[in-house]
């Protein structure tokens, strides 16, 4: 899948999505382990209670045992503690320290009689001593049904702990009230059994006496003070009672929730209170807890990051795909402005002058498909390949060609004169060669042709006077260098009007171009022979003596004399010439000197006859 095409925002929606997949499993998780953590807690607290509540109860239940069993071995007189012998006060005495000390619960035991008053005590201290209010007598007294009774002897002052009594109703033979045996059971006792190894560091325990005080508690190492931290649930004790197990609930509380669990103790008033405070039981949980969002945070800000940076470079990826497109659409346009340009375009990489690209028109001018001149070298379509070597090194050391006139070399081999410009650019690290090339073949024809026109007789075919005059003076500055000699033969047809006449003026024509045919012929390549105008000739001879000239004369003269044209209309012509020739001196000025000579043997040819060659001496 290709992330840049979809919108950016998706990906955020993703990450948002996946932010809320990783809250919703760790809530999940934490709400499990939060529910787990506090039934585990609700177990723990439970188990203690339930542990406690059959000690405590199994130990009251074997003091009463005791108490039962004295009472079944004393007399209500020995309770009244009246006309007691000495002895006999020791035998019951025995008595009572014997049973004191298989009930190690117990701290004392005493004999209460009728009237309230404490008659004997198995231990005979201050500390321990056991002595009843008369209001608890009175009401034992009057309550014929309360064979057992629990009082909590509440401390006068908080320094000191209260006791909790167990009086057992004693009566006489005729159903009377006649006394109480008293079992004394001292914090000291109590206080023990709340102790646990392991108490987490807020628990609190406590056993109350039915009317909430406490007889013993432990407040954890937190809440040393005499009270709970926390309001007891009144219901759930109530509940406790009526169902005779174990209840736990929790209670809110300023310093934490708490799992209080209330335990009535079986045919007593105590309740045993046992409360695990949320900041033990849950500790663990609020540690993973904190580890749990602190990773959460660290995968959400991931995810926010990684969304940022997916964001930030699909609009990256998004700028660059849109710079590409214009790149592209510039880099069409400018292909297409290149390849229907006018001018003709080739690329080639240095210093291999591979191609590397061709337009339309320089294809076309080379004569081959554009495909084809990718596996060739520039220098291939040069005619001179020393001139493109030369012009790539020019162009290579800033002198870049402009408009220079080249003969370019066609697929064929054919020959194609251009204007050529050629720089080099660097495009990526390499060189490549810019040639421009415009075919200007056309344009040298013509030039060709009008030089030629200009410089040649359109009859003859020879060079005219102007050029005729023009060569000529360079020839004769080439022979004053080089100290050759040069002639000069003055040619002139004899009786030419009458040819004219005679044959008409066509006849003429052919009878002038004749004349420059056998001249062409019978002379060197060297020679210049030119048309002065009208029937008359010009041949220059470079290199030449006056004497080789007059022979060249004179084979001409003759050639001319000798030869018959036949006119289209069968008329046979001869005719014959007369040849004045010179030879350049010291005294000529110029061409014209020379040539103003060679008339003048001319004449002198025609003054003597015609058909002659004179020379002008
Ligand atoms: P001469 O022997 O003294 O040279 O006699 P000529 O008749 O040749 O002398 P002239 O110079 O009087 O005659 C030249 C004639 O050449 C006159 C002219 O009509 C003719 N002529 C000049 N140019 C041409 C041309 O291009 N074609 C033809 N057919 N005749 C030409
Ligand atoms: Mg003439
Ligand atoms: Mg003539």
């Amino acid at each position: 899948m290709n992330w840049t095409h979809r919108p950016p925002w998706i990906i955020t929606v993703f990450a948002l999505l996946f932010c809320a997949g990783v809250v919703l499993i760790l809530s999940i998780q934490l709400g499990q382990s939060y529910r787990n953590e506090q039934e585990h807690a609700r177990t723990v607290a439970e188990t203690r209670a339930i542990v406690l509540q059959s000690q405590l109860s199994s130990a009251l239940a074997q003091l009463n045992l005791v108490l039962g069993d004295i009472s079944q071995q004393i007399t209500p007189q020995q309770l009244s503690g009246l006309a007691m012998s000495e002895d006999e006060r020791t035998v019951l005495h025995g008595l009572l320290l014997d049973k004191l000390t298989q009930v190690r619960q117990a701290s004392n035991i005493a004999l209460i009689n009728a009237a309230g008053q404490t008659t004997h005590e198995a231990l005979d201290d201050q500390q321990t001593h056991i002595s009843l209010p008369e209001d608890d007598v009175a009401m034992i007294r009057n309550n014929r049904y309360l064979e057992r009774v629990y009082l909590t002897l509440r401390p006068e002052s908080s320094s000191k702990a209260p006791v909790l009594l167990l009086a057992r109703r004693v009566e006489d033979s005729n159903g009377d009230f006649a006394g109480l045996i008293v079992a004394s059971i001292a914090a000291s006792y109590l206080s023990p059994l709340l102790e646990q190894a392991d108490a987490p560091p807020n628990q609190v325990i406590e056993i109350q006496d039915q009317e909430g005080f406490p007889l013993a508690a432990l407040r954890g190492i937190t809440h040393r003070s005499a009270s709970i931290p926390f309001d007891l649930n009144p219901d759930a004790l109530a509940e406790s009672r009526r169902q005779a197990r174990t209840i736990t609930a929790l209670s809110p509380a300023a310093a934490g929730n708490r799992l209080v669990s209330y335990s009535a103790i079986p045919d007593t008033p105590l309740a045993l209170i046992v409360s695990s405070a949320a900041a033990d039981y849950l500790r663990q949980w609020q540690r993973n807890t904190m580890l749990y969002l602190a990773g959460g945070a660290v995968l959400l800000a991931l995810a926010l990051l990684m969304s940022f940076f997916f964001w930030r470079s699909h609009r990256l990826s998004r700028n660059l795909r849109s710079k590409e497109l214009k790149l592209q659409a510039s880099e069409n346009r400018f292909r297409q402005v290149i390849e229907t340009t006018p001018v003709a375009l080739l690329l080639a990489r240095l210093p291999d002058c591979f191609v590397t690209y061709i337009n339309q028109r320089a294809a076309q001018l080379f004569d081959l498909p554009q495909a084809a001149a990718l596996s060739m070298r520039a220098l291939d379509f040069f005619q001179d390949r020393d001139q493109f070597v030369d012009l790539v090194y020019y162009a290579q050391n800033g002198e870049p060609a402009k408009n220079v006139e080249v003969i370019l070399r066609r697929h064929d081999g054919a020959p194609l004169w251009a204007t050529l410009s050629l720089s080099t650019v660097t495009i990526d690290e390499q060189t490549v060669l810019v040639i421009g090339m415009n075919d200007i073949t056309e344009r040298k024809r013509l030039e060709e042709e009008l030089k030629r026109r200009a410089t040649t007789d359109s009859l003859s075919g020879l060079a005219n006077r102007a050029h005729f005059m023009e060569r000529s003076e360079s020839e004769l500055i080439r022979s004053k260098r080089y100290g050759h000699p040069l002639s000069l033969l003055m040619l002139d047809i004899d009786f030419f009007k009458q040819i004219n006449d005679s044959f008409g003026h066509p006849a003429g024509d052919q009878v002038i171009q004749r004349v420059a045919e056998i001249a062409r012929a019978c002379l060197r390549d060297t020679d210049l022979i030119a048309r002065m105008g009208g029937e008359e000739f010009a041949i220059l001879l470079p290199e030449t003596a006056l004497s080789a000239t007059l022979d060249a004369a004179e084979r001409l003269r003759h050639a001319i004399e000798t030869h018959l044209v036949i006119t289209p209309e069968q008329h046979r012509i001869r005719f014959t010439t007369s040849i004045g020739a010179a030879q350049w001196c010291e005294e000529d000025q110029s061409i014209s000197d020379l040539l103003k000579r060679a008339d003048n043997a001319l004449y002198q040819a025609k003054q003597t006859g015609r058909n002659r060659v004179c020379a002008d001496n």
